[in-house]
């Protein structure tokens, strides 16, 4: 067999990440390899630490990059706090609040779920009557934007909710980071994960996470070790931990850490609020866009989320055709439906780096094309002015 040299295709993201890479990122992580116990790369990371404690908009010390996918970063957070018959209340609205499920479970304790349908924001009161009814629950974890649907969930009335029944929090912050007014220390949030590929436009593989005092103390005072070896806070903070000289771990994704500070770097030059904005901006032209074609959104105003943009398969389209046709002939990328809203949306990410005016326009006139040429029940040829007018407007 002969392998050549993988070159792939290029692509513009707009599925439900990973979402573009900033270019600025790939140049800096292909720097030369140094050592992770190298005076200079320990320097770096005490930069990561303070630059994802503004991202986060926290003080907490424990705020640090897992080394792996948001998915660790979650793992991180349920093997750490949850101990053998531990009651977790459980938000579900879409997928991922489904694998906190499988997370609480597999670290041995219960965990009781309160519903809420796909495309809706979890609901503060049905968690209420969930903490009532369990007295004795011990944590309370939820999903701040529902990927799977793009839902974002009040996290502030949340965790008010939680506390106000003696619980710490767990909040899935992989897709809310950069993209949406998140603030750790302001909503009281005790344990909290994201992922680098969403709205920070980093690539895939490492998972920020904050833990706050609180979260600390419920940590030290287990009496049960954590049964991941590789997760357990106590041991990976000889590494990370601030002050502390550095001890071995594990070998940190060096190059990949140059992505993160790069892509931090970034989010610092432009603001937190300016970067929210962004989002917010581009949304509202691809949501012109959108309806006016015809296409409806799945979730709620109040409640959506701009950076992931869940739109109903307009009738006489052909779900997999149509994603295949933008894929082929305009290398873009846009998601299919996930779980309950498989073959009924598509899921087009505006997130970090891809969310800028070109992509929308990109995006709207190559799914207009396609959707005509295929017969699909659309008002065609209006999407692309109508996002033209909501940045006429300089709205
Ligand atoms: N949580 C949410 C809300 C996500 O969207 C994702 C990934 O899309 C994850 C968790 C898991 O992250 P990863 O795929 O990086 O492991």
């Amino acid at each position: 067999m002969s392998s050549k040299s993988f070159h792939p295709p290029q692509r513009t993201l707009m599925g439900p990440g990973p979402s573009d890479v900033n270019p600025r990122i790939l140049e800096a992580m292909s720097r030369p390899t140094i050592g992770h116990l190298d005076p200079a790369f320990v320097g770096m990371m005490e930069e990561v630490k303070g630059l994802l404690q503004y991202a986060f908009q926290t003080k907490n010390d424990l705020t640090f990059p897992v080394s792996a996918p948001g998915s660790a970063g979650m793992e991180t957070c349920f093997v750490n706090l949850v101990e053998p018959g531990d009651k977790v209340i459980v938000c579900r609205n879409g997928v991922f609040g489904g694998r906190m499920q499988e997370n609480v479970e597999r670290a041995g304790g219960e965990a009781i779920m309160v519903e809420d349908a796909w495309g809706a924001a979890v609901d503060p009161q049905k968690l209420e009557d969930a903490l009532k009814a369990n007295a004795d629950a011990k944590l309370v974890a939820f999903v701040h934007a529902e990927t799977s649907t793009g839902a974002l969930s009040d996290a502030k009335t949340l965790v008010d909710v939680a506390h106000k029944h003696d619980c710490l929090t767990i909040v899935d912050a992989v897709t809310s980071l950069g993209g949406v007014p998140l603030k750790v220390d302001d909503w009281g949030v005790d344990a909290i994960y994201s992922g680098t590929q969403k709205c920070l436009s980093c690539v895939p593989g490492l998972s920020p996470v904050s833990f706050n005092a609180a979260a600390q103390e419920a940590i030290k005072a287990r009496k049960t070790k954590v049964q991941s070896w590789f997760m357990d806070l106590n041991l990976v903070m000889g590494y990370w931990g601030g002050g502390a000289k550095r001890a071995y771990h594990h070998t940190a994704p060096i190059n990949t850490l140059y992505a993160l500070h790069e892509s931090l770097v970034i989010l610092s030059e432009e603001g937190l609020e300016a970067a929210w904005a962004r989002h917010a901006l581009h949304h509202q032209a691809l949501r012109a866009g959108i309806e006016a074609m015809g296409l409806q959104f799945v979730v709620k105003e109040d409640e959506r989320l701009p950076q992931l943009n869940a739109v109903t398969i307009p009738a006489g389209a052909d779900d997999a055709a149509v994603r295949g046709r933008l894929l082929n002939e305009y290398n873009l990328e846009i998601g299919a439906g996930l779980g309950d809203l498989a073959g009924k949306v598509w899921r087009i990410g505006l997130m970090g780096h891809a969310a800028n005016r070109t992509n929308v326009l990109f995006c709207l006139g190559a799914l207009d094309s396609v959707l005509s040429e295929m017969g699909a029940e659309i008002n065609a040829g209006k999407a692309v002015a109508a996002a033209q007018g909501v940045y006429g407007k300089g709205a």
